[in-house]
């Protein structure tokens, strides 16, 4: 059974097909599976290769990149039902590294990666954060410079998810003796390749069945390492982002709907004293704000979605604005379920921590709070005439007035 039955209940038969797919794909794995991915701390990268066997990259990809993202809302859901690990490896497998290569492949090296990326054979992660920081790509310090018969890529990327069992990653550099700080570019660079180095993995809070790694390199490189044209990897890089934080927003608006489900059956079930927990007027407003937020973060989702299908883009603005608002809200909703559980939420015997735990990630990555308020901001830091002309009209009249009492 789905537990999530589309986004806002307003999903096409067409997309409620894709996701019984979906769910039979997963079908191939139980809970033993997911809890050895947890303790690993790594998804095997035989299950990219049977999920990709599968056809699940294929047919995310059927409709093409923004027409294909209901698809792409109801394959977060599904996975994150079972694996937020999972998840987070699916979602930069199809939307980062197929979503590039879909994109800017050309040339037979690349377009031959493409379909093994589609079918599951070869893995691919993202690499942009550096140590020196992840917000501000401006002191990117990772280096392309051009050599006979291609590149040599040196530098380091941290905080990379997968990075421990994908065969690729995909780096954004700077170009040597660039004109603006912002000319970056794409680079392919195989894991295996000479001069690569896995320097090792960081213990997080959560998401553990994803690993996150640092990866060092100086590497000489064919010329068709480069993806797309030379001095646009911020551009590309920024386009893709908002496939990424779209599906971050579906993984999270999923968990926060699944813990509140829990929660009000928990809640229903469990009594005190003569009492149903539900019937104590400060859970059941607790849990009726959580649903209320819920709500709405499902139809804002649905609406975007609506965009992307409809109009073939993606509303950058309104995709951060809603990670801004669910990241916080589905943590506090998640928050929430925990505490209606009592110790039970903070046990492990239960999901409750593991949702708390793997929801935090969405407010630092793909863009953090703050990267994403300022994004929003600069939305919405125009001019506005009719509203300048009233202040106007309202600061001409704000004096005084006599007191003729
Ligand atoms: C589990 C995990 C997985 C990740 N996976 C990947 C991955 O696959 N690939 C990848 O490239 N990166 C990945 N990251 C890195 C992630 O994208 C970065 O952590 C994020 O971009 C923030 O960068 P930072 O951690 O260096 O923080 P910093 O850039 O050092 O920022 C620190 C704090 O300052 C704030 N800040 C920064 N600039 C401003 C500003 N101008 N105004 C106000 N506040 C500001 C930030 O919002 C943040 O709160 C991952 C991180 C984690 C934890």
């Amino acid at each position: 059974m789905s537990l999530h039955r589309g986004y806002a209940g307003t999903e096409s038969d067409e997309v409620a097909g894709f996701r019984e797919q979906v769910r039979g794909m997963l079908s191939a794995f139980d809970e033993k599976d997911f809890e050895s991915w947890e303790q690993d701390r790594h998804i095997p990268k035989e299950v990219i290769a049977s999920l990709g066997e599968a056809g699940l990259f294929r047919r995310r990809w059927e409709r093409g990149a923004e027409r294909g993202v209901p698809r792409l809302v109801a394959m977060c859901q599904e996975i994150c039902d079972v694996s937020s690990g999972l998840a987070l490896v699916a979602m930069g497998q199809s939307e980062v590294f197929i979503g590039a290569l879909q994109w800017l492949g050309k040339g037979e090296r690349q377009k031959a990666l493409l379909e093994d990326a589609l079918d599951g054979r070869t893995v691919g992660c993202f690499g942009a954060t550096e140590p020196r920081g992840g917000s501000s790509l401006a002191g990117m310090r990772t280096t392309a410079v051009a050599v006979e018969g291609g590149w040599r890529l040196t530098g380091c990327k941290r905080y990379i998810s997968n990075v421990g069992r994908a065969d690729q990653i995909l780096v954004l550099a700077k170009m040597e003796n660039p004109a603006h700080v912002g000319d970056l570019s794409l680079f392919l660079l195989p894991l295996d390749h000479p001069g690569v180095t896995i320097d090792g993995f960081f213990d997080t809070m959560g998401l553990h069945g994803c690993d996150v790694g640092q990866v060092t390199f100086d590497a000489e490189l064919p010329a068709d390492a480069l993806l797309g044209n030379h001095g646009v990897g911020l551009l590309y890089a920024t386009h893709l982002l908002q496939f990424e934080r779209l599906a971050i927003c579906a993984q999270l608006i999923a968990s926060a709907a699944t813990a509140l489900r829990l929660a009000v059956a928990y809640a229903r079930r469990r009594s005190i004293g003569n009492d149903r927990i539900m019937d104590k007027q400060a859970i059941r407003h607790r849990l009726a704000a959580c649903q209320a937020e819920l709500w709405n973060l499902e139809a804002r989702l649905a609406q975007l979605v609506d965009i992307a299908q409809r109009d073939g883009r993606m509303p950058s603005h309104g995709i951060a604005a809603l990670k801004l608002t669910a990241g916080e809200s589905a943590c506090r909703i998640i928050d929430t379920a925990m505490q209606v559980f009592g110790a039970r939420g903070y046990s492990k015997n239960f999901p409750l921590e593991r949702f708390w735990r793997d929801a935090r990630l969405s407010r630092l990555g793909g863009g953090t709070d703050e990267v994403l308020a300022d994004m929003v901001a600069s939305g919405i830091d125009r001019q506005d005439p009719p509203f300048e002309d009233l202040i106007s009209r309202l600061s001409m009249s704000d004096l005084p007035r006599m007191d003729d009492r």
